[in-house]
Protein backbone atom coordinates (compact mmCIF):
# COMPACT_ATOMS: atom_id res chain seq x y z
CA UNK A 1 0.00 0.00 0.00
CA UNK A 2 1.29 3.69 -0.90
CA UNK A 3 2.52 5.44 2.09
CA UNK A 4 0.04 8.16 2.67
CA UNK A 5 1.17 12.12 1.72
CA UNK A 6 0.45 14.41 4.19
CA UNK A 7 0.15 18.72 3.30
CA UNK A 8 -0.37 21.48 5.50
CA UNK A 9 -2.00 24.41 4.46
CA UNK A 10 -1.29 27.70 6.66
CA UNK A 11 -3.14 30.41 6.38
CA UNK A 12 -1.68 33.87 8.59
CA UNK A 13 -4.39 36.53 8.37
CA UNK A 14 -4.32 39.90 10.33
CA UNK A 15 -6.70 38.89 13.23
CA UNK A 16 -6.37 35.11 13.00
CA UNK A 17 -4.09 32.00 12.00
CA UNK A 18 -5.30 29.22 10.38
CA UNK A 19 -3.66 25.73 9.54
CA UNK A 20 -4.87 22.49 8.09
CA UNK A 21 -3.33 19.10 7.16
CA UNK A 22 -4.54 17.76 4.60
CA UNK A 23 -4.38 13.36 4.11
CA UNK A 24 -3.32 12.76 0.33
CA UNK A 25 -4.94 15.88 -1.25
CA UNK A 26 -8.62 14.93 0.20
CA UNK A 27 -9.09 13.98 3.58
CA UNK A 28 -8.83 17.12 6.45
CA UNK A 29 -7.55 15.44 9.40
CA UNK A 30 -6.46 17.93 11.39
CA UNK A 31 -7.65 22.14 12.00
CA UNK A 32 -6.45 25.01 14.10
CA UNK A 33 -7.57 28.78 14.57
CA UNK A 34 -5.67 30.60 16.95
CA UNK A 35 -7.24 34.45 16.86
CA UNK A 36 -4.31 36.01 16.83
CA UNK A 37 -2.72 36.90 13.31
CA UNK A 38 0.46 38.16 11.15
CA UNK A 39 3.61 39.45 13.92
CA UNK A 40 2.30 37.10 16.98
CA UNK A 41 2.87 34.13 18.27
CA UNK A 42 -0.45 33.04 16.33
CA UNK A 43 1.20 31.44 13.46
CA UNK A 44 3.55 29.07 15.53
CA UNK A 45 0.85 27.96 17.66
CA UNK A 46 -1.57 27.24 15.19
CA UNK A 47 1.27 24.71 13.59
CA UNK A 48 1.66 23.25 16.75
CA UNK A 49 -1.71 22.65 17.26
CA UNK A 50 -2.94 20.74 14.21
CA UNK A 51 0.19 18.68 14.32
CA UNK A 52 -0.24 17.76 17.72
CA UNK A 53 -4.36 16.82 17.35
CA UNK A 54 -3.04 15.10 13.93
CA UNK A 55 -0.67 13.08 15.89
CA UNK A 56 1.74 13.76 12.57
CA UNK A 57 5.40 14.59 13.54
CA UNK A 58 6.34 17.00 11.68
CA UNK A 59 8.80 15.15 9.80
CA UNK A 60 5.91 13.99 7.81
CA UNK A 61 4.53 16.62 6.47
CA UNK A 62 5.64 16.40 3.12
CA UNK A 63 5.05 19.98 1.93
CA UNK A 64 3.89 23.08 3.56
CA UNK A 65 1.98 26.56 1.59
CA UNK A 66 1.96 29.60 3.21
CA UNK A 67 -0.89 32.07 2.40
CA UNK A 68 -2.47 35.18 3.86
CA UNK A 69 -0.86 38.74 4.91
CA UNK A 70 1.85 37.18 6.80
CA UNK A 71 2.75 34.56 4.60
CA UNK A 72 6.19 35.90 3.62
CA UNK A 73 7.24 35.67 7.24
CA UNK A 74 6.24 32.27 7.99
CA UNK A 75 9.04 30.13 8.90
CA UNK A 76 9.67 26.41 7.70
CA UNK A 77 7.22 26.71 4.87
CA UNK A 78 8.02 25.50 1.64
CA UNK A 79 6.42 27.95 -0.55
CA UNK A 80 4.24 31.00 -0.56
CA UNK A 81 0.67 31.35 -2.77
CA UNK A 82 -1.44 34.28 -2.64
CA UNK A 83 -4.84 34.16 -0.51
CA UNK A 84 -6.99 34.73 -3.53
CA UNK A 85 -5.62 31.68 -5.71
CA UNK A 86 -5.86 29.76 -2.22
CA UNK A 87 -9.74 30.91 -1.57
CA UNK A 88 -10.74 29.61 -4.89
CA UNK A 89 -8.95 26.29 -4.34
CA UNK A 90 -10.51 25.94 -0.83
CA UNK A 91 -13.94 27.31 -1.93
CA UNK A 92 -14.04 24.65 -5.07
CA UNK A 93 -13.12 21.75 -3.30
CA UNK A 94 -15.74 22.18 -0.81
CA UNK A 95 -18.38 23.69 -3.38
CA UNK A 96 -17.51 22.50 -7.03
CA UNK A 97 -20.50 24.76 -8.38
CA UNK A 98 -19.40 27.84 -6.95
CA UNK A 99 -19.27 30.80 -8.96
CA UNK A 100 -18.51 33.79 -6.91
CA UNK A 101 -17.11 34.09 -3.29
CA UNK A 102 -17.55 36.53 -0.85
CA UNK A 103 -14.78 36.64 1.91
CA UNK A 104 -14.76 38.84 4.84
CA UNK A 105 -11.97 38.65 7.23
CA UNK A 106 -10.86 40.84 9.75
CA UNK A 107 -9.33 43.57 8.11
CA UNK A 108 -10.85 43.15 4.63
CA UNK A 109 -13.71 41.93 2.02
CA UNK A 110 -13.25 40.44 -1.04
CA UNK A 111 -15.77 39.02 -3.79
CA UNK A 112 -13.93 36.78 -6.27
CA UNK A 113 -15.45 35.88 -9.22
CA UNK A 114 -14.43 32.04 -10.43
CA UNK A 115 -14.58 30.05 -13.39
CA UNK A 116 -16.32 26.87 -14.13
CA UNK A 117 -12.93 24.74 -13.96
CA UNK A 118 -12.11 26.31 -10.79
CA UNK A 119 -10.02 29.28 -11.65
CA UNK A 120 -9.85 32.84 -10.24
CA UNK A 121 -11.28 34.90 -13.26
CA UNK A 122 -11.29 38.75 -11.28
CA UNK A 123 -11.70 40.04 -7.42
CA UNK A 124 -12.49 43.35 -6.10
CA UNK A 125 -11.78 44.20 -2.32
CA UNK A 126 -11.78 46.29 -0.02
CA UNK A 127 -8.93 46.86 2.39
CA UNK A 128 -8.66 50.40 3.27
CA UNK A 129 -11.57 50.83 5.51
CA UNK A 130 -12.60 48.63 8.56
CA UNK A 131 -16.16 49.04 7.82
CA UNK A 132 -17.82 46.36 6.00
CA UNK A 133 -15.32 43.67 7.75
CA UNK A 134 -14.30 41.37 10.77
CA UNK A 135 -13.12 44.92 12.52
CA UNK A 136 -16.04 46.12 12.03
CA UNK A 137 -18.21 43.74 14.15
CA UNK A 138 -15.22 43.46 16.62
CA UNK A 139 -15.52 47.34 17.64
CA UNK A 140 -19.64 46.24 17.79
CA UNK A 141 -19.50 43.30 19.86
CA UNK A 142 -17.35 45.22 22.61
CA UNK A 143 -19.53 48.69 22.57
CA UNK A 144 -22.47 46.17 23.22
CA UNK A 145 -20.16 43.78 25.54
CA UNK A 146 -21.23 40.86 23.73
CA UNK A 147 -19.08 37.91 22.57
CA UNK A 148 -18.92 37.52 18.27
CA UNK A 149 -19.82 34.75 18.57
CA UNK A 150 -23.35 35.44 20.21
CA UNK A 151 -24.37 37.88 17.24
CA UNK A 152 -25.86 35.28 15.21
CA UNK A 153 -28.44 34.00 17.60
CA UNK A 154 -29.32 38.11 18.53
CA UNK A 155 -29.54 38.73 14.91
CA UNK A 156 -32.12 35.91 15.01
CA UNK A 157 -34.27 37.92 17.68
CA UNK A 158 -34.36 41.04 16.53
CA UNK A 159 -37.83 42.41 15.72
CA UNK A 160 -37.44 46.06 14.91
CA UNK A 161 -35.32 47.71 12.06
CA UNK A 162 -32.96 49.84 13.02
CA UNK A 163 -30.64 51.63 10.70
CA UNK A 164 -27.07 52.29 10.96
CA UNK A 165 -26.14 55.02 8.99
CA UNK A 166 -22.89 55.95 9.59
CA UNK A 167 -19.90 54.44 6.67
CA UNK A 168 -17.04 54.66 9.11
CA UNK A 169 -16.25 52.54 12.13
CA UNK A 170 -15.51 55.02 14.46
CA UNK A 171 -18.83 56.89 13.73
CA UNK A 172 -20.66 53.77 13.65
CA UNK A 173 -19.45 53.21 17.33
CA UNK A 174 -21.02 56.20 18.46
CA UNK A 175 -24.03 55.66 16.79
CA UNK A 176 -24.77 52.61 18.80
CA UNK A 177 -24.19 54.01 21.31
CA UNK A 178 -26.81 56.76 20.92
CA UNK A 179 -29.08 53.90 19.94
CA UNK A 180 -28.28 52.04 23.47
CA UNK A 181 -28.66 55.23 25.07
CA UNK A 182 -32.06 55.80 23.59
CA UNK A 183 -33.14 52.62 24.59
CA UNK A 184 -32.94 50.22 21.10
CA UNK A 185 -32.90 47.07 21.70
CA UNK A 186 -28.71 45.15 21.22
CA UNK A 187 -30.55 42.72 19.19
CA UNK A 188 -32.38 44.93 16.79
CA UNK A 189 -29.12 47.48 16.55
CA UNK A 190 -26.83 44.30 15.94
CA UNK A 191 -28.83 43.61 12.89
CA UNK A 192 -29.17 46.72 12.04
CA UNK A 193 -25.08 46.61 11.81
CA UNK A 194 -25.38 43.01 9.70
CA UNK A 195 -27.43 44.98 7.36
CA UNK A 196 -24.90 47.77 7.13
CA UNK A 197 -22.06 45.36 6.02
CA UNK A 198 -23.95 43.55 4.23
CA UNK A 199 -24.81 46.95 1.95
CA UNK A 200 -21.26 47.59 1.82
CA UNK A 201 -20.21 44.07 0.81
CA UNK A 202 -23.18 43.38 -0.81
CA UNK A 203 -22.32 46.57 -3.18
CA UNK A 204 -18.61 45.01 -3.64
CA UNK A 205 -19.59 41.91 -4.89
CA UNK A 206 -22.05 43.11 -7.47
CA UNK A 207 -18.71 44.40 -9.27
CA UNK A 208 -17.66 41.19 -10.24
CA UNK A 209 -21.44 40.21 -10.90
CA UNK A 210 -23.27 37.85 -8.66
CA UNK A 211 -24.39 34.52 -9.97
CA UNK A 212 -25.17 31.04 -8.09
CA UNK A 213 -23.34 29.70 -6.45
CA UNK A 214 -21.98 32.21 -4.03
CA UNK A 215 -20.24 31.33 -0.93
CA UNK A 216 -19.16 32.80 1.97
CA UNK A 217 -15.73 32.28 3.32
CA UNK A 218 -13.79 33.88 6.12
CA UNK A 219 -13.64 34.55 10.37
CA UNK A 220 -16.87 36.56 9.48
CA UNK A 221 -19.03 33.65 7.72
CA UNK A 222 -19.32 31.74 10.67
CA UNK A 223 -21.86 34.21 12.07
CA UNK A 224 -24.92 33.50 10.11
CA UNK A 225 -26.55 36.75 10.63
CA UNK A 226 -24.15 38.17 8.11
CA UNK A 227 -25.35 34.96 6.36
CA UNK A 228 -29.07 36.28 6.05
CA UNK A 229 -27.94 39.70 5.57
CA UNK A 230 -25.77 38.89 2.32
CA UNK A 231 -28.98 36.61 1.41
CA UNK A 232 -31.43 39.68 1.81
CA UNK A 233 -29.19 42.16 0.10
CA UNK A 234 -27.79 40.02 -3.16
CA UNK A 235 -31.41 38.39 -3.56
CA UNK A 236 -29.30 35.05 -4.29
CA UNK A 237 -29.12 31.69 -1.75
CA UNK A 238 -25.42 31.71 0.33
CA UNK A 239 -23.50 28.98 1.23
CA UNK A 240 -21.21 28.51 4.26
CA UNK A 241 -19.20 25.65 5.85
CA UNK A 242 -17.57 24.93 8.68
CA UNK A 243 -14.49 25.41 7.41
CA UNK A 244 -15.31 28.77 6.65
CA UNK A 245 -12.52 30.13 8.21
CA UNK A 246 -10.35 27.67 7.57
CA UNK A 247 -11.06 27.95 3.31
CA UNK A 248 -7.35 29.68 2.36
CA UNK A 249 -5.71 27.42 4.65
CA UNK A 250 -7.38 24.35 2.84
CA UNK A 251 -6.89 25.65 -0.62
CA UNK A 252 -3.06 26.07 0.18
CA UNK A 253 -2.73 22.56 1.75
CA UNK A 254 -4.48 21.56 -1.35
CA UNK A 255 -1.88 23.59 -3.62
CA UNK A 256 0.70 22.28 -1.37
CA UNK A 257 -0.67 18.43 -2.31
CA UNK A 258 -0.39 19.10 -6.07
CA UNK A 259 3.36 20.33 -5.47
CA UNK A 260 4.79 17.41 -3.66
CA UNK A 261 2.72 15.43 -6.56
CA UNK A 262 5.31 16.97 -9.21
CA UNK A 263 8.24 16.86 -6.80
CA UNK A 264 7.20 12.99 -6.48
CA UNK A 265 6.88 12.71 -10.47
CA UNK A 266 10.06 14.25 -11.10
CA UNK A 267 11.93 12.23 -8.74
CA UNK A 268 10.33 9.03 -10.22
CA UNK A 269 11.79 10.24 -13.71
CA UNK A 270 14.95 10.81 -12.76
P1 LIG B 1 -8.03 37.24 8.67
O1 LIG B 1 -7.79 36.10 7.69
O2 LIG B 1 -8.11 38.58 8.03
O3 LIG B 1 -7.11 37.19 9.83
P2 LIG B 1 -10.43 35.76 9.40
O4 LIG B 1 -10.98 35.34 8.08
O5 LIG B 1 -9.76 34.71 10.21
O6 LIG B 1 -9.49 37.03 9.25
O7 LIG B 1 -11.64 36.41 10.23
C1 LIG B 1 -11.45 37.05 11.48
C2 LIG B 1 -12.76 37.67 11.89
O8 LIG B 1 -13.76 36.64 12.02
C3 LIG B 1 -12.73 38.34 13.25
O9 LIG B 1 -12.38 39.69 13.10
C4 LIG B 1 -14.17 38.17 13.76
O10 LIG B 1 -14.93 39.32 13.43
C5 LIG B 1 -14.72 37.01 12.96
N1 LIG B 1 -14.99 35.82 13.81
C6 LIG B 1 -14.07 35.01 14.37
N2 LIG B 1 -14.66 34.03 15.08
C7 LIG B 1 -16.00 34.23 14.97
C8 LIG B 1 -17.16 33.56 15.49
N3 LIG B 1 -17.07 32.48 16.26
N4 LIG B 1 -18.37 34.05 15.15
C9 LIG B 1 -18.47 35.14 14.36
N5 LIG B 1 -17.43 35.82 13.86
C10 LIG B 1 -16.21 35.38 14.15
Amino acid sequence: MAKAVYTMGVDIGSTASKSIILKDGKDIIATSVIDVGAGTSGPSRTISETLKSSKINREDISYVMATGYGRNALKGADSQMSELSCHAKGAYFLFPNVKTIIDIGGQDAKALKIGNNGMLENFVMNDKCAAGTGRFLDVIARVLEVDISELQELDEKATQDVTISSTCTVFAESEVISQLASGAKIEDIVKGIHNSIAARVGSLAKRVGLNDDIVFTGGVALNDGMKRALERNTGHKIHTSPYCQLNGALGAALFAYQKQQLIEKKQANA
